[in-house]
């Protein structure tokens, strides 16, 4: 009787769970935007054109679907580029064959405003991970244990770039030193 009751009350928490209604309402949009699409196409990296492009035509029913049929968005066009050999997301380590210096230094790429960088020194792993933080305005850093020089490569968007000096809305403020209190009579 424990055992029965239970049972019964497992399957209540998940015929009401958030989770499970909103996979069945997905499932319900996907199908209804693009109703002209094969369903059973799945589109290369080369065919992805828009983010519309990055859905998958769904398992066929009463199978369980890979993650090639499901997957979505960033995720798919992560699975999609593992296919044919493309790293999508450049998850190279940095260069650590040498030590960069102002005239060449170690670049590191980012989409975003900012980007912290964990140097390990010379070979890798000769000294313990010192974290950098670069931005657009500073986008220069070196590791106070070895030297090595660092610079933010900005890969990211260009419409926004007339506003990336209104700290407000962007992540990133330098940070003051007891210089920058000093009243500007002393300077
Ligand atoms: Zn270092």
């Amino acid at each position: 009787m424990f055992l029965q009751r239970s049972a019964v009350a497992v399957a209540r928490r998940a015929a009401v769970s958030p989770l499970v209604r909103r996979s069945l309402a997905t499932t319900a949009v996907r199908r209804d935007a693009s109703p002209s699409t094969p369903t059973t196409h799945i589109k290369t990296l080369s065919e992805i054109k828009t983010k519309d492009d990055l859905f998958g035509p769904g398992a066929a029913p009463g199978t369980v679907p890979t993650d090639l049929e499901q997957s979505t968005g960033l995720e798919r066009l992560e699975i999609l580029g593992k296919t044919e050999g493309v790293d999508i997301f450049d998850m190279k380590p940095l260069d650590a064959s040498r030590l960069g210096t102002m005239s060449n230094p170690v670049l590191v790429r980012s989409a975003g405003e900012e980007q912290h960088a964990g140097c390990t020194g010379v070979p890798a792993d000769s000294h313990t991970v010192i974290w950098l933080t670069m931005s657009r305005d500073r986008p220069i850093e070196r590791c106070p244990e070895c030297g090595s020089v660092y610079k933010m490569e900005y890969v990211g968007p260009t419409e926004d770039h007339d506003h990336h000096h209104d700290h407000d809305h962007h992540g990133w403020v330098e940070p003051k030193t007891w210089a920058d209190h000093v009243k500007p009579q002393y300077w």
